[in-house]
């Protein structure tokens, strides 16, 4: 059984793809099984009343299959503490709970996921919180909305589905004069991209549902912390309202972020040639991604990105052309959701951006995101080619 100690020397260890295969578990003393096991049970013998065997005595507390992806989250983000939850939005809700309390305010991106937004904007301001949107980009804008009430200040780089990038390193600096917790939503990335606890961030978030899940299969969600009290408070509400992942859902999720490092690169090499073949295009008005020298945030992604992604959005003439674009792929899939192996392609403003409509965060309508998957790539562009004309 891998246990918290040997996730954390193997974070500090190994390099990336070993934690990845690794972290969280070691081949089982009993029977030698090299990957864990699906412990499908709720409950576990005691010797004794309090008399727990190894930890564990009711799933919703824990579970060995969801402790052993929790301590190779926790590696792959080179933290000391990692927390699996049943979807992103569930592991958001616990970290937003966990942080705030009545009266306080929290900075959010201005194109934050729009699920992040939802459940802040709908949810949240009925229980007396206050929250600012502010360009993950534009240093200025964020300093300038914390007020003495901010308790959080919320990131996503690069942002969902514009692509912008913050600057982890000078957003913590802010945050942490303002005595405010650095979250930052690290789904787009992915940790091998991008570890933000190694600049200043105090909580990472994922939607493990996306790279590092990695293949369309599994719904999931995880925060890390190097906090002991921060993780403390993640745990409570873990356990206390119970947004857990079920023992199948956190073997999947381990499996697919044993080959995170290998598909990332995938994904980066096939976003790099798709960039190339659209900025050619004369549907295309403009192609927004990190690794463009042209892009905003260029610089500090370069310095704070291994590589640039596998999310790729451009802008086209008009909101029609956009949708024709998406209904015409044939290899890109039409769906929401992202960082699967398989190529997809949407419409931000109709489908996982609509909740925004009318609203600061809303998106512009001639907008189409792709989520480039390791396909072969000359097929890929092929079919975009004839999406296209
Ligand atoms: C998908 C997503 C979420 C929500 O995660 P679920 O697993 O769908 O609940 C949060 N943040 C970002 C950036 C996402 O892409």
């Amino acid at each position: 059984m891998g246990n918290d100690e040997s996730a954390r020397d193997e974070g500090r260890t190994h390099g990336f793809a070993t934690r990845a295969i690794h972290a969280g578990y070691e081949p089982n003393a009993e029977n030698g099984a090299v990957n864990v096991p699906i412990y499908a049970s709720s409950t576990f013998a005691q010797d004794g009343v309090g008399g727990m065997r190894g930890g564990y005595e009711y799933a919703r507390t824990g579970n060995p299959t969801r402790k052993a992806l929790e301590g190779n989250l926790a590696a792959l983000e080179s933290g000391t503490y990692g927390r699996a939850f049943s979807s992103g939005m569930a592991a958001t809700d616990t970290a937003l709970r966990s942080l705030l309390r009545p009266g306080d305010h929290l900075v959010i991106p201005d194109d934050a996921y729009g699920g992040t937004f939802r459940l802040i904007d709908k949810v949240f301001t009925q229980w007396g919180i206050t929250y600012t949107p502010a360009a993950v980009n534009d240093l200025d804008a964020i300093r300038a909305a914390v007020t003495p009430a901010t308790k959080a200040i919320w990131i996503e780089t690069p942002t969902n589905p514009l692509l912008n990038i913050g600057d982890i390193a000078a957003i913590a600096e802010i945050a942490h004069a303002a005595s405010a917790t650095f979250v930052v939503d690290n789904t787009f990335a992915s940790p091998y991209l991008q570890q933000p606890l190694t600049q200043g961030a105090d909580v990472v978030l994922h939607s493990t549902t996306k790279y590092v899940g990695g293949h369309s299969d599994v719904v999931g969600g995880a925060l890390i912390t190097d906090d002991e009290e921060l993780d403390a408070a993640f745990a409570f509400l873990q356990n206390g309202s119970g947004g857990v992942p079920g023992p199948f859902d956190a073997y999947l999720t381990m499996r697919g972020a044993k080959t995170l490092a290998v598909r990332m690169n995938q994904h980066c090499d096939n976003a790099e040639a798709v960039v190339d073949f659209l900025q050619g295009h004369p549907s295309i008005s403009s192609v927004l991604y990190p690794g463009l020298p042209e892009h905003p945030g260029h610089e500090a992604a370069a310095r704070q990105m291994r590589r640039f992604g596998g999310m790729v959005s451009v802008r086209l003439k008009d909101r029609q052309s956009a949708l024709d674009f998406c209904s015409r792929t044939e290899l890109f899939t039409l769906a929401e959701s992202l960082g699967g192996i398989e190529s997809l392609i949407e419409h931000p403003g109709a489908m996982t951006h609509a909740s925004t409509a009318g609203s600061l965060l809303e998106v512009p309508d001639d907008l189409v995101r792709l989520s480039v998957g390791i396909e072969d790539v000359a097929d890929l562009i092929g079919d975009l080619e004839q999406a296209l004309s």
